[in-house]
């Protein structure tokens, strides 16, 4: 089926910045103010019009528009859904016969008015590869105030309509970004998006093209970069630069990411980083060495102490220090390692003011020996105590001598 796209565009002029409403699909045009020319290459045509620009607009009811604003680039656009028409009389043209009117050049309306039909060049198929005609493009050269929306006729099947109207309906775009399957090209025109959520959904997935996924590096929605950090096929070196976002939720994420190194990890603690988040995910990790999580337990809070208690490379010397600290949440974390040695539980029944003596020894490396011995030291204590107030007793209340 044949369906149309109309889009309008104001750029600012190169020379003087006054706003120029550019008449059709041209590679420049001049500025009705000042008259200098402002060039519109293929690459600007494409930042214009993008993939999601015609899914939005294929996403449109007839007639309906989208009006995007760059504020920065001093550029407007609309886009939206529209059969062409003769812009006075309004009415249809016959969409069947445009390949005979672009042989013409035009299609003379009913009403009088003329308008421009040719078939889609190599410009207009970059911007949308089943375009076949451009329509009521204004006269090029003819500079004006304002120029009213062309129309690109695509060639399309049903099926791809209805992907293009998925991808720019509400919330089609978030579906679209999270979906694997999704081709490299829409994955590009996604991470575009001025909806954060297909940004962070096109960061999160695995198919993204290496350079798209170090495009979002930089968003300014730390959303996203949080997104592109949970990405399991992020490059290594994207990893690490992640691990120096000024975000910590950003580096909390990064820091456990299986292709960060360890190395990058060791910069990150020696840069002095201090919060608690971070420290606390950089001691989960299992292939943390000995050394670095002695830093990590100079620098780190309860929670990351009660994380280190845990870890497979904590020596008994690292151990004892954390027993000592006389922490309940830390002395807990440490009875849950299978294996403890004696000193460690020496040390928290020592020290112990929340965590009971009793948790302590019914920990499996508590010496039943140990155990044993102090029931028989409190047996023995007893007997003792029960053989002097014996005595006592025998001494106070046995008859006096005469
Ligand atoms: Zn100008
Ligand atoms: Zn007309």
């Amino acid at each position: 089926m044949r369906v149309g796209f109309a889009l309008q565009a104001t750029v600012p002029c190169a020379a003087c910045h006054a706003p120029v409403a550019v008449p059709g699909l041209v590679e420049s045009c001049p500025c009705g103010k000042c008259g200098a020319r402002s060039l519109l290459p293929p690459h600007l045509w494409r930042s214009l019009f993008g993939e999601l620009a015609f899914a939005e607009a294929a996403a449109c009811a007839e007639g309906d528009a989208v009006t995007v604003t760059d504020t920065e680039g001093g550029s407007t656009v609309v886009y939206g859904r529209r059969q062409p028409r003769c812009h006075r009389c309004k009415l249809e043209l016959p969409v069947d016969s445009l390949d005979r009117l672009a042989r013409v050049g035009h299609h003379d309306c009913v009403c009088g008015g003329r308008i421009r039909v040719r078939e889609a060049d190599a410009l207009a198929r970059s911007l949308l590869p089943a375009a076949r005609f451009v329509v009521r493009e204004s006269t090029p050269d003819a500079p004006g105030p304002a120029a009213p929306p062309f129309i690109l006729v695509a060639e399309l099947s049903e099926g791809e309509l209805a992907r293009m109207v998925a991808l720019g309906g509400e919330d089609g775009a978030a579906l679209a970004a999270a979906d694997p399957a999704a081709s490299a090209d829409t994955l590009g025109a996604l991470a575009q998006s001025q909806d954060w959520t297909a940004r962070a959904g096109v960061a999160r997935n695995p198919s993204t093209p290496a350079e798209v996924l170090s495009s979002l590096a930089d968003d300014e929605d730390s959303d996203v970069v949080e997104a592109l950090a949970l990405n399991p096929a992020l490059p290594p070196p994207l990893c690490e630069r992640l691990c120096g976002h000024d975000d910590a939720d950003v580096r909390s994420k990064a820091v456990v990411h299986p292709r960060t190194s360890l190395a990058a990890i060791r910069q990150l603690v020696e840069r002095g980083e201090s919060d608690g988040d971070v420290l606390k995910a950089i001691a989960t990790r299992a292939d943390v060495d000995t050394a670095l999580l002695d830093k990590l337990r100079i620098e780190g809070d309860t929670d990351v102490l009660a994380v280190i208690a845990l870890h497979p490379s904590a020596d008994e010397a690292m151990l004892l220090a954390l027993a000592h600290r006389n922490d309940s949440d830390v002395g807990r974390a440490l009875l849950r390692r299978k294996t403890l040695p004696l000193s460690v539980l020496r040390a928290l029944t020592a020290e112990d003011a929340m965590v009971t003596e009793e948790r302590v020894r019914a920990h499996p490396s508590y010496p039943l020996l140990a155990a044993f011995h102090r029931r028989v030291n409190v047996a023995i204590g007893i007997g003792v105590l029960v053989v002097v107030v014996f005595l006592a007793a025998v001494a106070v209340f046995s008859p006096a001598a005469e």
